[in-house]
């Protein structure tokens, strides 16, 4: 079905052409359902709808024409998680109501001088656009006045609730008049958001664009399957296969966010770290420099790419996929943007197959399964790239030209063949050098391994005279978070997916632990437990000091009380207890 044109909402001229001159021609889905709604009719509007689908105009555009200019008191208040998207509302706003004379739009938000923010309220506002806790600061030094407001707009609701603004908002709101029109965006509706919708809005109108909690409709989902330890390897091939990649990586912990950022940036790639460790400065530095492409790569935590809005983006690449699905959709909808086709990439290990149907099953869209790309595929890709980009240089003659001569004299000798190679060969060695000997990184089902070819699978694992060699860990959780050894073998289990592995001595003590696993896992382990969460606490790995023997043996092994009672103790009581075993009880 053709949608109409911009021009049919009903919107006044100056917004109109405030809009057209940005190059708005249709609406989008959601302005389409709620502009003329909205324009209508004074109502309570709960709207699904993600970032990127236009959503900020959709509500941002009538309130504006709501707006009477000669009223100098605050009639609308915008409600945002971040500072970042708080920032990004105000300058859409403004440049929206860029022809409506006097309108007077200001964006107030934590981590900076309230001074200034204070200076500009004193001046009178109609719209202010505010995250929660700088919002309920001004309030209570009675800089902001909220209490003729007729408009409340709760921007990405289910990411202010995530981030514990629950309280925060319900302060605010307290304080409007209960006349006032809330609008709730949200791309997903969390239970809290519900609560909200039941507690602050009278029969609210309810728009879903799409699906219900559907990823950007044009964006391909992929996905890689790799074992934990070679998610940075996969990664890295990733990148190589798009030399033209304009993505955002998500990770799950500021940690990993970083050491993947710095691994890139020592192994020759341009990206950089965006994570809350970072000042503002910092943080403002980085995102400018990834706006304006002088980076073509962002590691970022999903809480600290909040509010970037870059809508060429050609890749989200999930190096893990997130715990709480619903982010999925927040991560994936930030490409495919404005109409754009984007693409998706996850990197996963078996165990997360299962996520990816349930991921598959919120979004509506399938994952398609593809093979990391051996060395032979990278190399053509980026030869192909290169050759491409020579075809199309651009020619400085007056710069160039007196040099050619010497340089045709020069190559005299060399045939058109010879030519291309040498040239080829120059660009392209460090390529060829490092996947000469790449091996497939793919994850194989057990059951399909040929183990023939697999020359380390013969290294494995470490012995010594026979025996396992194994590497000790500490991990920072213990009984008293309720861990005994049963739960501990079953924390390796889901977090380190490779099913040979052999679990070693097991030390559970009161507020930290200990376990060992062979040798060969251990950079595996490490990599597997990194943002790793037991009980919702995050967890730390890190390798320990080999154990002391005690001499006497005197602590009982797993596998002796295995064997003397003829089976597998269940691990059930296990306070400063050591015990040894192999780990396959489980599937
Ligand atoms: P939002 O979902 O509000 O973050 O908007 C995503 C992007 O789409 C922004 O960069 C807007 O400028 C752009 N946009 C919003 N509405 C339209 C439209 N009707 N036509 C073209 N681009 C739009």
């Amino acid at each position: 079905m053709e949608s109409i044109t911009i021009d049919r909402l009903g919107l006044s001229e100056e917004v109109l052409r405030a809009v057209q001159e940005l190059g708005f021609e249709k609406p989008t889905p959601v302005q389409e359902k709620v502009i003329p709604l909205l324009l209508k009719t004074p109502t309570d509007l709960v709207a699904l709808a993600q970032t990127g689908t236009g959503k900020t105009a959709a509500y941002g555009l009538p309130i504006i024409e709501q707006i009477s200019i000669a009223d100098k008191n605050t009639q609308a208040l915008i409600l945002s998680p971040t500072r970042e998207l708080c920032m990004q509302i105000a300058k859409d706003l403004k440049k929206y109501s860029k022809y409506v004379k006097g309108m007077s739009i200001q964006a107030v938000y934590g981590g900076t001088d309230i001074n200034k923010q204070i200076k500009a309220l004193d001046k009178g506002v109609h719209i202010i656009v505010a995250t929660p806790g700088r919002m309920l600061d001004l309030m209570y030094r009675k800089k902001a006045d909220i209490t003729t407001i007729e408009t409340v707009v709760l921007d990405e609701a289910d990411e202010m609730l995530n981030m514990g603004f629950q309280e925060d908002l319900n302060n605010i709101l307290q304080d409007t008049p209960s006349d006032k029109n809330t609008y709730l965006f949200s791309a997903t509706m969390p239970r809290e958001a519900e609560k909200i919708a039941r507690e602050y809005m009278s029969d609210p109108e309810k728009i879903t664009v799409g699906k219900r909690n559907a990823g950007a409709e044009n964006v391909e989902h992929l996905y890689y399957m790799v074992q934990a330890k070679d998610r940075y390897l996969a990664l890295k091939r990733i990148a190589d296969l798009n030399p033209d990649i304009y993505g955002i990586i998500f990770c799950r912990t500021r940690r990993e966010t970083k050491e993947i950022a710095d691994k890139l940036i020592n192994d020759g790639y341009n990206a950089d770290a965006l994570h809350g460790d970072l000042s503002q400065q910092q943080r403002d530095f980085v995102m400018q420099k990834f706006r304006v492409k002088n980076l073509q790569m962002l590691v970022a935590t999903d809480v600290a790419a909040r509010g970037l809005d870059v809508n060429e983006l050609t890749h989200v690449i999930n190096v893990d996929l997130p715990d709480d699905l619903e982010i999925y959709t927040h991560c994936s909808g930030r490409t495919g943007r404005a109409g754009k086709k984007g693409v998706s990439i996850n990197i996963v290990h078996s165990r997360e197959k299962g996520k990816i149907r349930r991921i598959e099953q919120l979004i509506g869209n399938k994952f398609e399964h593809r093979q990391v790309p051996g060395g032979a595929e990278i190399c053509k890709t980026q030869l192909f790239h290169m050759i491409d980009k020579m075809q199309k240089v651009e020619i400085d003659h007056d710069q160039i030209d007196p040099f050619l001569p010497d340089v045709y004299e020069k190559l005299k000798d060399l045939s058109k063949e010879d030519l291309i190679k040498n040239f080829v060969a120059l660009e392209f060695n460090r390529f060829l050098a490092y996947y000469k000997n790449a091996k497939d990184i793919n994850f194989v089902e057990k059951s399909r391994r040929d183990f023939s070819d697999r020359p380390d699978r013969q290294r494995r694992p470490s012995r010594d005279a026979g025996r396992t060699r194994y590497t000790r860990f500490f991990i920072s959780v213990g009984s008293k978070d309720n861990l005994n050894a049963g739960t501990l073998i079953g924390l390796i289990n889901r977090y380190c997916q490779d099913r040979e592995m052999e679990i070693g001595k097991i030390e559970v003590m009161k507020t930290f632990s200990f376990f060992e696993v062979g040798e060969f896992y251990a950079d595996q382990v490490l990599a597997a437990f990194r943002g790793a969460k037991f009980d919702k606490r995050s967890i730390q790995v890190e390798v320990a000091q080999p154990r002391e023997h005690s001499g006497g043996g005197k602590k009982e092994s797993f596998r002796d009380r295995r064997d003397k009672k003829g089976g597998f103790n269940k691990g059930g009581s296990s306070k400063g207890g050591s015990y040894k075993g192999r780990r396959r009880e489980r599937h």
